[in-house]
């Protein structure tokens, strides 16, 4: 039999937490309050009750409670008043002893013997004030967001109509070809390494540069528009002895983006900034020696502050939402969001999260070697506003990860998909071959199949890709998602 139990989300858990016996004796793992890495951890709890003197007790047999990963976001979200848990049950007597748990507000059999039963709602000592909604926060629940500090209207346009990414940054950046001195500007004249190539740096050096690219994507159409700062971490910064600057880079970088979006935002038209991370150079879950599978040259901690760092920076600059962006490895992926999940909890700002993987070949896999439902449900727990797939292959061959994301995400999350020019092509100008009309009509063609609905371009993309993507998709409806109950999940 499979219960859903819809507790208090913050009593609850911290009654649990404080139930040393029920850990004790059932060895539970569940997600305490504070408590930050619950992502995919089923807690083996244990059947319980209250005993005579009133104390939560193991009483035998199992209950298997599907801790959901978002336990902090029920703690930042007043407005979120529940929480459900899926309960697989043996017997009929724990319904009984069910009732009792504190925090309880409903309780309500799903099936029985495999097949759904009727939703039956039981008698519960606890019942919410008159005229209060029941609001709860699902494991399996279609688009439950957390309450945004900044984009609020994000969501909402997304289910109206499809919502433009910009180009590449780095790719417009090779055209104009900038010299060694023009890097440096003079700031950095005197600096003891050679820096051309630091894109990052041009948000202090050459702030017209970035400005005007990102004007020239906004003029093209672009909602959302990514800071200057992919690369804007210590631990990639630390390539150009240039750890030190990372902060201010994505400060500068931040108020950069935010100052083109205010220039262009219109009431009708509002433009977000993206404040956008990526992967670093260096990767957690492999090994750079191929005699050594153990070796690693960065680590979870490591990855954690340099993105808290850049995180309150981006923040701070007027970021709307935050891109975490071109995933290969998803460990590192996940230092971005345990950074920006403890930023949230620190500053109270939350803000809409895209998450974007890049499947790097033929296989259908991210480099650190899942599949594109695997690398979802890795990074789920996030609830992130979208999540999609960028760079790499081109669109022509995304097109099976995004019909698998498609599939696997269901109505937890948006679709976005920003592919590269096609394959890189080192004689081209750009570097990438496909021409605005090519990668328009392809990504018409996801729009068309209602795989998507945030589009945009990487490597090898300009404003007039962007441009040709607008008016192709724009006729076309958002990939839809429909309001089912976690029930119709099940
Ligand atoms: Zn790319």
């Amino acid at each position: 039999m499979l219960v859903e139990l819809t507790f208090k989300a913050v009593d609850h858990m911290r009654h649990i937490g404080k139930t040393s016996s029920l850990q004790g004796r059932a060895g539970v793992q569940c997600a305490l309050p504070g408590t930050t890495d619950q992502q995919h951890r089923p807690g083996l709890v244990g059947r319980f009750a209250l005993d005579r003197r009133n104390e939560l007790v193991r009483i035998g047999g199992h209950l298997r409670v599907f801790i959901p990963g978002n336990m902090n976001h029920a703690r930042r979200s007043p407005h979120i008043k529940g929480f459900n848990f899926h309960a697989h049950i043996n017997k009929d007597d724990i319904v009984a002893a069910l009732e009792q748990l504190p925090g309880l507000l409903r309780l309500q059999m799903l099936h029985e013997g495999g097949t759904l039963i009727e939703k039956k709602l039981l008698s519960s000592k606890s019942v919410l004030p008159a005229g209060q909604q029941h609001q709860t926060a699902a494991y399996n629940c279609a688009m439950s967001f957390p309450a945004y500090t900044r984009a609020q209207a994000l969501p909402t346009t997304l289910t109206q109509r499809l919502v433009m990414l910009d180009g590449a940054m780095g790719t417009m950046i090779q055209r104009l070809r900038l010299s060694e001195a023009q890097y440096r500007g003079e700031r950095f004249h005197a600096f003891h390494k050679d820096v051309k190539g630091n894109n990052e740096l041009l948000s202090l050096t050459r702030p017209e540069v970035i400005r005007d690219i990102h004007e020239g994507y906004l003029a093209a159409g672009a909602d959302l528009i990514e800071t200057n700062t992919f690369g804007a971490t210590t631990v990639a910064q630390a390539d150009y002895d240039m750890a030190d600057l990372a902060l201010e880079m994505n400060l500068q970088s931040a108020r950069l983006a935010r100052a083109a979006c205010d220039k262009f935002s219109t009431a009708d038209h509002p433009r977000y900034v993206a404040g956008a991370l990526g992967p670093t150079p260096k990767t957690a879950s492999i090994s750079p020696d191929v005699n050594d599978p153990g070796a690693r040259n960065i680590d979870f901690e490591q990855l954690r502050s340099a993105y808290y760092e850049q995180v309150q920076a981006l923040v701070e600059g007027g970021s709307d939402v935050l891109l975490v962006e071109t995933i290969f490895d998803t460990l590192n992926a996940k230092a971005a969001l345990f950074a920006i999940d403890e930023y949230f909890e620190a500053s109270g700002q939350c803000l809409p999260l895209l998450i974007s993987g890049t499947v790097t070949d033929a296989s259908g896999r991210i480099l650190s070697g899942q599949t594109v439902g695997a690398f979802w449900h890795s990074v789920r727990h996030a609830r992130p506003l979208a999540v999609g797939l960028n760079c790499a292959l081109g669109a022509a061959l995304m097109r099976p990860y995004i019909q698998e994301l498609h599939r696997v995400v269901g109505d937890e999350a948006f679709i976005s998909c920003y592919p590269n020019a096609g394959l890189p092509n080192p004689m081209s100008e750009t570097g990438f071959d496909e021409t605005p009309e090519v990668t328009s009509r392809l990504l018409h063609e996801f729009a068309a199949e209602g795989l998507v609905n945030i589009v945009g371009g990487c490597c090898g993309t300009t404003p007039d890709h962007i441009g040709a993507i607008r008016t192709a998709v724009s006729p076309l409806a958002p990939r839809a998602l429909r309001a089912h109950a976690a029930l119709a999940a099940m």
